[in-house]
């Protein structure tokens, strides 16, 4: 008898109408009618049952810090990296595992079970990488979180910067980060690509780096970390995040850099809440937008994920582990409105986040470990629309969350009050 039996399930690729059953964790059959017995059998009703939720890009040592030790008055990204810097010095271990965790507890209630996090390198103590290490080894049984070397305040800019980003590879810290955007000068930005890329292929590690995330039609440095991942053979294993220059720059040369990085395979992450929210600070009318070239990436194949980046610290307020809200605002932003469109948001947040991560064995497929999450909806675009809530968020085949429908307690004569999301459709 196997463990647990899902019946009539809605998959984001549109097929309806399957049973998923699971045994020691793992799935082991998805077709339609599956004979078997189950300890537990669940009728899905039709609803969607989506892989989990993956975000790939966010500062898991800054979350939940909103407000300490002031808030960021101007909303501004570089208020916030100043900020950052004052309540650097002042952080405990203790506290950012505690911030960490209870994020951890917000994202696993919402279906997110894969994190990509930076984690900023620039304090000599590094206590914040030592802080994440324990937080990715204790979370390990139902999140899967990676960490990224992130030079916050430059590898180049900030003294000793680049020793401390190589201790904290040493310390086990998954992925190379850079900013080279925000190093003093273009040349010493492009001179920190490379530097950091050669430092990946040395210890065959994957880079992820915040690149260009600027108004400035020139911050070109994608261009340099297309062309050093085709030099060093880094195919696949390389990630532009923000890439927000992108929005401004002249559409002939962006008619030659999407190829670019296309060839070179690396991956795009937009982070659409916070390039709405912190992009176009300094013009008047009218405010660019900001986010990267989304749909225009996507129509070239390079495989573009939407990141959360920052729930309720220095440099946003908001927040709150909701991928659904996260892929909303990216069909928002970049008008990804036609059916295909939302559907495409919907892996952003998904298959995409899943293969920015590298995640193996991610999806609803036999052989593949049971974590997902049967959502109040019956496709992704019905689940953008609602937020929709997460009914229950399975890990390897052991639920690990659940959230009630939404019920209307109203009685009219003939009619017991009740809550349809779905009536209009
Ligand atoms: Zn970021």
């Amino acid at each position: 008898m196997a463990d647990l039996l899902l019946r009539n399930v809605s998959l984001p690729d549109g097929r309806t109408g399957v049973d998923v059953l699971v045994d020691a964790g793992r799935i082991v059959n998805v077709s339609p009618r599956i004979n078997a017995d189950a300890r537990e059998t669940i009728d899905a009703a039709g609803q969607l049952l989506s892989p989990p939720f993956v975000d790939p890009h966010f500062h898991m040592d800054a979350t939940l810090s909103y407000g300490l030790p002031r808030v960021n008055r101007s909303g501004t990204l570089l208020e916030g990296i100043a900020l950052w810097g004052e309540l650097k010095p002042t952080l405990t271990q203790d506290a950012i595992v505690e911030r960490a965790l209870a994020y951890c507890d917000w994202a696993v209630a919402k279906g997110l079970l894969a994190i990509r996090s930076h984690v900023d390198v620039c304090d000599p103590r590094l206590l914040a990488v030592e802080a994440l290490l324990h937080v990715r080894d204790q979370v390990k049984p139902y999140l899967d979180l990676q960490l990224v070397a992130f030079p916050q305040d430059g590898a180049l800019r900030s003294a000793n910067a680049l020793d401390q980003l190589k201790r904290a590879l040493t310390m086990g810290v998954d992925v190379v980060g850079g900013i080279p955007h925000f190093e003093r000068t273009m040349a010493h930005g492009a001179d920190s690509v490379r530097v950091l890329c050669e430092l990946a292929a040395e210890r065959g590690l994957p880079v992820d780096m915040h690149c260009d995330e600027s108004d400035d039609p020139m911050s070109r440095h994608i261009e340099t970390l297309a062309h050093e991942t085709l030099r060093l053979g880094m195919r696949g294993r390389v990630t532009g995040s923000h890439l927000t220059s992108m929005h401004s720059m002249d559409n002939y040369y962006v008619s030659k850099l999407i190829p670019l990085i296309r060839e070179a395979g690396v991956h795009a992450v937009a982070n659409p809440l916070i390039n709405i929210t912190l992009q176009g600070r300094h013009d008047t009318y009218p405010k660019r937008r900001g986010m990267t070239r989304v749909p225009e990436l996507m129509a070239a194949g390079i495989n573009v994920a939407f990141g959360h980046d920052c729930v309720m610290d220095p440099w946003y307020a908001m927040g709150s582990a909701d991928m659904l809200e996260v892929a909303s605002m990216g069909l928002h932003v970049a008008q990804m409105t036609s059916q295909d469109g939302m559907r495409a948001c919907f892996d952003a947040v998904t298959v995409n986040a899943a293969k920015v991560m590298g995640l193996e064995g991610y999806g609803i497929a036999p052989g593949n470990r049971a974590d997902f999450v049967l959502l109040q909806a019956r496709d992704p675009v019905e689940a953008i629309r609602l937020r929709a809530t997460r009914l229950k968020v399975f890990r390897a085949g052991k639920l690990v969350a659940e959230t009630p429908a939404a019920t209307a307690r109203i009685d009219l004569p003939g009619r017991p009050g009740h809550v349809d999301w779905r009536l209009l459709r």
